[in-house]
């Protein structure tokens, strides 16, 4: 992996595409700047060479338009904030303004280039367009992980004008390393915790990380298709009633291949999907009619702690209960619980990918783990064995 680490930017120009597609209030102001955050080591150690840095990221989806909401104006004290330094803006990503402050940016100092996505080009990929943001730096750094699933100019295309001078940054390198540790060269036991509502959209998953792990817990709403096709009575839980077979497939395959699987063995139960209605714990085959799985029971938190202690490489995506509702987050609090004394105790944790990611912020888990991602989309297609063209073309 050829990373930023291994060029020295001494009077070189970089352009950095970064993932600044941050949540902001009415008033255009930022809410959460973990996104910029992330992406300082990496300016930082160009700058600190001797470097200068040329920042390209987009803002939203304005569809091509130049639009005032999505500009990034509005977001630069934010990341003068965070960086400790001034920064540039050119009002336009391409044209007479933008040459002009690149060619005169000087060792040190930091440009950003206006959204990228008010050009249609950006998205659609556009060589031509790439070769202009091209032509302003030296070297290109991709250290959007956040993008790296899109196959747009500024994420993948450019990189063919930098055959020799194209490197990942040091986020990206960090979530590339993740992935593989847990994938690929992760120390056993390694244990995935697959939650969230469908089977349908972890199959892939699924499939795709049976041959890494040795331990695969399955919870939350998408584990009572897996229940029922074993047999069980479920109530009204979710149910993905044309997915039974492929449940059972799923439990055959990781059989075949001496995958331990892990189904909750109780549940707490609730009369509606309401934070406020009549609870009860009972056996997970023996959900009464019109009631419906809500979280992990207690005996159910207890296997999974005991599986969790024993490994030595966690992966984790999804919640295990309806965390959103207070009264049903008890099974997923317990489950971070566990995999923060796991890491505690030694264990490598990655927790990637949409929900887990919110909940681990939400409930402050993030110092407790090992890595939090910051793509939920680039990680779920890493985690189902894509090749990212963000990660492809810096590699080829
Ligand atoms: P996903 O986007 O598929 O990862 O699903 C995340 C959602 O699954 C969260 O919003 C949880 O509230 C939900 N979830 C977890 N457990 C259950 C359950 N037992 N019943 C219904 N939804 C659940």
């Amino acid at each position: 992996m050829k990373t930023i680490n291994d060029f020295d930017f001494k009077n070189k120009k970089a352009l950095v595409r970064v993932d600044f597609n941050v949540p902001q209030n009415e008033s255009g102001e930022v809410t959460d700047n973990t996104r910029i955050q992330a992406v300082k080591p990496t300016i930082e150690k160009i700058l600190n060479d001797g470097g200068s840095v040329i920042l390209m990221t987009h803002l939203g989806r304005p569809k091509g338009k130049v639009s005032e909401e999505f500009s990034l104006k509005n977001i630069i004290p934010e990341i003068e904030k965070v960086l400790g330094k001034s920064v540039k803006f050119a009002s336009d990503a391409i044209g007479e303004e933008a040459e002009i402050m690149a060619s005169e940016l000087q060792p040190g100092e930091i440009l950003l280039l206006e959204n990228l996505r008010f050009y249609n080009e950006e998205e659609g990929g556009d060589k031509d367009f790439a070769g202009k943001l091209a032509k302003y730096a030296d070297a290109y750094v991709n250290d959007a992980f956040g993008t790296a699933h899109r196959a747009h100019a500024s994420t993948a295309v450019i990189a063919q004008n930098f055959p020799s001078t194209k490197f990942f940054g040091l986020l990206m390198s960090k979530e590339l390393e993740a992935i593989d540790k847990v994938l690929g060269h992760g120390e056993k036991p390694v244990t995935a915790i697959l939650g969230g509502s469908k089977v349908s959209t972890k199959i892939t998953i699924i499939e795709n990380i049976l041959p890494a792990v040795n331990n695969l817990i399955i919870g939350g709403g998408m584990a009572f298709t897996f229940i029922k096709a074993l047999g069980g009575n479920i109530g009204k839980s979710l149910l993905e009633e044309e997915k039974m077979q492929l449940a059972l497939e799923i439990l055959e395959k990781a059989k075949a291949q001496n995958v331990k699987v892990y189904l909750p063995v109780d549940a707490v139960i609730a009369s509606d999907f309401n934070n406020d209605a009549e609870r009860k714990e009972v056996d997970i085959y023996d959900i009464p009619e019109g009631w419906m799985g809500m979280d992990a029971g207690p005996r159910t938190r207890d296997l999974f702690h005991d599986v969790l202690l024993n490994s030595k490489t966690i992966l984790w995506n999804g919640p295990i209960g309806v965390f959103e509702m207070s009264n049903f987050a008890a099974g997923t609090v317990a489950l971070g619980d566990s995999i923060a004394e796991a890491t505690k105790l030694g264990a490598f944790s990655l927790v990637g990918g949409g929900d887990s990611v919110a909940f681990v912020k939400q409930f402050g888990y993030d110092d407790k783990v090992s890595y939090v991602s910051t793509g939920g989309g680039a990680m779920l297609e890493s985690l189902e064995g894509k090749e990212l063209p963000g990660v492809k073309a810096i590699n080829n």
